[in-house]
């Protein structure tokens, strides 16, 4: 059911604490933590605890904890004294997403082109 954890999905096992993760935020509703993968000295995904396969659909059924997640994304910025920042939900696998439990990335810490390519 939407909303509720999926045993194959990634970012549920971080929500539970079954896979390691270096947590640097948290919320009731939102978990924040270092991407293992790093585009920038500042890289670290925000995720809502509830399980949703994007963000169109996060913010469709849950409006609030979207709230959360948006706001979340700048009290990182924010705690990792970001001047410039970028946030960014790739959608859909032709945009990158590789992990289908809705998710920012908050990226900073160097110059971030625009347009991205
Ligand atoms: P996407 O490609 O779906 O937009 O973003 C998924 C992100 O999750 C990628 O940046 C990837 O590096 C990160 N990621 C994948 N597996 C893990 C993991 O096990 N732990 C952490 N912390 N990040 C992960
Ligand atoms: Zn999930």
């Amino acid at each position: 059911m939407a909303g509720e954890p999926q045993d194959d999905c990634l970012f549920c096992k971080i929500v539970a604490g079954h896979i390691p993760a270096t947590i640097v935020r948290e919320t009731d509703t939102t978990v924040a933590f270092q991407d293992i993968n790093p585009q920038a000295p500042t890289h670290v995904l925000v995720i809502p605890k509830v399980h949703h396969r994007d963000i169109a659909a996060l913010a469709a059924a849950e409006p609030a904890i979207t709230a959360d997640l948006l706001r979340e994304a700048g009290e990182v910025a924010a705690q990792e004294k970001l001047e410039s920042y970028r946030v960014v939900f790739n959608t859909g696998s032709g945009a990158g997403q590789t992990v289908w439990h809705a998710h920012a990335h908050v990226l900073g810490g160097r110059g971030l082109q625009w347009p991205p390519g």
